[in-house]
């Protein structure tokens, strides 16, 4: 049994997320104390309780506490079984990172599994379904893991009621990622998403200005799709640079009482701040494919400054007997993230 204490770090989602999947592979039981102590309203929340039993649901295996609201859990995992499986964050709470527990899990088994997921899709804080398809999915093929995703309706926050499926095929081996430079940037485009939203044409059309303003992007870069299958509002910038090696994603929300252009720059100030270096992997990728390259336990990715987040994560995945991550300088605003 290892005893995580969930202040660590950053104190928040994550660090029970990562432990909860590393229990999954590794088998070993976790008692998580002091859930999310670093969030201003601490403890478990819908969507951190539906990644618990959804662990607990793939594996057989037995979840003490973890309720919402509760601040500690015991989890011990029984073996992984594949299958098709449907979890319900009954919320607008995030999906994708319900998702990102028991991925490396299915992965680690010998037959495919399905699993539907509905609830949000597009949270502020979370990688949006999108990213997971077009940013995470391919570099995770290119470690030996394939996943296909199929959006069936949209759920925006704060609503919700979006659901998608996901097709987790067996990894056989897992192949080293060597992930150092970005190469040329060959396609910039951005997708402004407006769902169920009164003027919502209006809106996109402001931050299609900011964009093309603030990026120095042509009108045709950016594109403006209504979302017919959604239950809620939403509003949901997506920018997208595809490169030689990689292709990431700044994403900025549409929020009641916030102004069009400020979500717009929102989304430009992350390009721009993706693009200051010329690391391939950006800020949230590099806290997503952390725990990848732990167990690939070869390979290794170049990008900008870690984020607390980050560095939490790597704190977390050392606690578990996989191999462990290391960071070093690599250029002056760039850091090497590696295993050996
Ligand atoms: P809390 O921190 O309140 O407990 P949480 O459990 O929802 O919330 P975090 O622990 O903050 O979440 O983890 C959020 C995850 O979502 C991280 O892996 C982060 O990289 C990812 N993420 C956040 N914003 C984006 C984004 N715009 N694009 C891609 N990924 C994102």
């Amino acid at each position: 049994m290892i005893t995580i204490d969930g202040s660590m770090g950053e104190g928040g989602g994550q660090v029970i997320r990562s432990a909860v999947a590393l229990s999954l592979v590794t088998g070993t039981p976790v008692r998580l104390q002091n859930i999310r102590a670093g969030r201003s309203k601490p403890g478990v929340l819908r969507q951190h309780h539906t990644a618990l039993a959804a662990a607990a649901t793939i594996s057989n295996g037995t979840l003490d506490g973890g309720a919402v609201g509760d601040t500690s859990a015991e989890f011990s995992p029984g073996r992984v079984v594949p299958g098709d499986y449907e979890f319900a964050v009954g919320s607008a709470g995030s999906t994708t990172l319900v998702f990102q527990t028991i991925l490396p899990a299915l992965l680690l088994v010998d037959r495919v599994s399905t699993i539907t997921l509905s609830g949000g899709t597009h949270n502020p804080w979370a990688p949006p379904v999108d990213y997971l398809a077009q940013v995470f999915a391919p570099l995770l093929e290119r470690m030996g893991g394939r996943i296909e995703i199929e959006t069936e309706r949209y759920g925006f926050a704060p609503a919700g009621g979006g659901q998608w499926r996901a097709t987790v095929h067996p990894l056989r081996s897992w192949k080293e990622l060597q992930l150092h430079e970005r190469g040329d940037v060959h396609t910039r485009r951005a997708t402004i998403l407006i769902a169920n939203l009164p003027g919502g044409r209006a809106v996109a059309e402001r931050e299609r200005r900011v964009l093309v303003r603030r990026l120095n992007w042509r009108e045709c870069d950016v594109t403006v799709q209504d979302v017919p299958n959604s239950a809620g509002p939403g509003n949901v910038i997506l920018c997208t640079v595809e490169s030689d090696s990689v292709t990431e994603m700044g994403v900025a929300f549409g929020q009641l009482g916030v102004r069009a252009e400020s979500v717009a720059r929102a989304a430009a100030n992350q390009v721009r701040a993706y693009l200051t270096h010329d690391a391939p992997v950006g800020e949230h990728l590099a806290d997503q494919l952390m725990l990848p390259l732990t167990l690939a336990g070869k390979g290794s990715f170049v990008t900008g400054r870690l984020s607390r987040h980050a560095t939490t994560n790597r704190d977390v995945l050392a606690m578990f007997d996989v191999a462990p991550l290391r960071i070093e300088s690599y250029g002056a605003r760039t850091q090497r993230v590696f295993v050996g």
